[in-house]
């Protein structure tokens, strides 16, 4: 028989990819929720959130959607997260525990922390998995699956409301680490949204060319271009969100790459060969690290 769900009812505010992700594994397992309560923002993803069959009920009023919910799940762009916050406070349930799935991790416990009701827990989280796909179409039920997810509790979080959550993740298929969120929001910085920041900057670059050039890349796109297209694709209100809710930690990264890809530059001038080589064998390492540790 299956194990009793986690939570009785859990709330997801925003059914994207990820809160649709988190909804297809939820249901498919059964010992996540007892009940999924959906809401977006327009009504045409809620009705599309019920022919997929992914939500038991939706709403489109967040304060309606976390009514007598045990576990609230902020699962919108991270922009949107204060007005959130303040919509859905006064109607959380007592002894809840509300989540989130943000990029960024200090904002959202500047923006959501402080409006969180006594006797209510908050944890937030970061599940490192994702596309560059949108909406409750893109989600499956496998997403995070072997994924690291990431939990920032702030200091005095009641451990067992960090467990349920871990537990919640883990049930999902991840991995659990908890950390601070300024290191949190340092370790994203590298690893997810500086090579974003790249991607986007590369592509606007490549569509600047005058028009023969340009049609050139999309031509023969395959050797390399392509791969920083896929990331460029992602839904540009997210991105827009986590790059200026990780503003000091996203610069503080660019100005390092910068500066390595200046040197890179010096030595491309003055045919530094070994400086190159040495480089290209470092960043092959990184490659065979992550292959080895299953996260390629
Ligand atoms: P998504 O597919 O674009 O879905 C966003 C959801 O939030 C939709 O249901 C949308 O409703 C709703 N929403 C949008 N703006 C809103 C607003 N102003 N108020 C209320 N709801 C709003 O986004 P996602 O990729 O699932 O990302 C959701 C969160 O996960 C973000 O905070 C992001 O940082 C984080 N995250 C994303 C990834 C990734 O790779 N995508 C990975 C890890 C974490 P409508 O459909 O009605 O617009």
């Amino acid at each position: 028989m299956a194990e009793a769900p986690l939570f009785k009812r859990l709330a997801l505010i925003g059914i994207g990819l990820i809160g649709s992700s988190v909804a297809r594994v939820a249901l498919q397992r059964g010992d996540i929720a007892g009940e999924i309560v959906a809401n977006a923002r327009t009504q045409a993803s809620l009705d599309r959130v019920m022919e997929l069959g992914i939500a038991h009920r939706v709403e489109l009023d967040p304060a309606e959607a976390v009514k007598g919910a045990d576990c609230v799940m902020l699962c919108a762009p991270v922009g949107a997260y204060a007005a959130l916050a303040e919509a859905i406070a006064p109607h959380l349930a007592p002894g809840a525990i509300v989540t989130d799935v943000g990029s960024t991790k200090q904002s959202v416990i500047r923006d959501v922390g402080p409006l969180i009701p006594e006797g209510v827990h908050f944890v937030p989280g970061h599940p490192m998995a994702g596309t560059e796909f949108s909406g409750p179409d893109a989600g499956f039920a496998t997403l995070f699956d072997g994924r690291w997810c990431l939990l920032t509790p702030p200091a005095g979080t009641d451990p067992e409301a960090v467990e349920r959550i871990a537990e919640l993740w883990r049930r999902c298929g991840s991995m659990i680490e908890v950390m601070e969120p300024a290191h949190h929001d340092r370790v994203v910085a590298i690893v997810s949204h500086l090579p974003h920041l790249i991607a986007f900057t590369i592509c606007g670059t490549a569509d600047d060319l005058a028009d023969e050039s340009r049609q050139q890349v999309l031509k023969f796109a395959a050797a390399g271009f392509r791969d920083f297209t896929r990331i460029a694709a992602s839904d540009p209100v997210m991105w827009r969100d986590v790059f200026l809710n990780n503003r000091e930690a996203l610069l503080e990264m660019l100005a390092r790459f910068t500066e390595d890809a200046q040197a890179m530059a010096r030595a491309v001038r003055w045919g530094d060969a070994g400086y190159i080589e040495d480089k290209i064998v470092r960043s092959r390492g990184i490659r065979k690290s992550l292959i080895e540790l299953k996260q390629a």
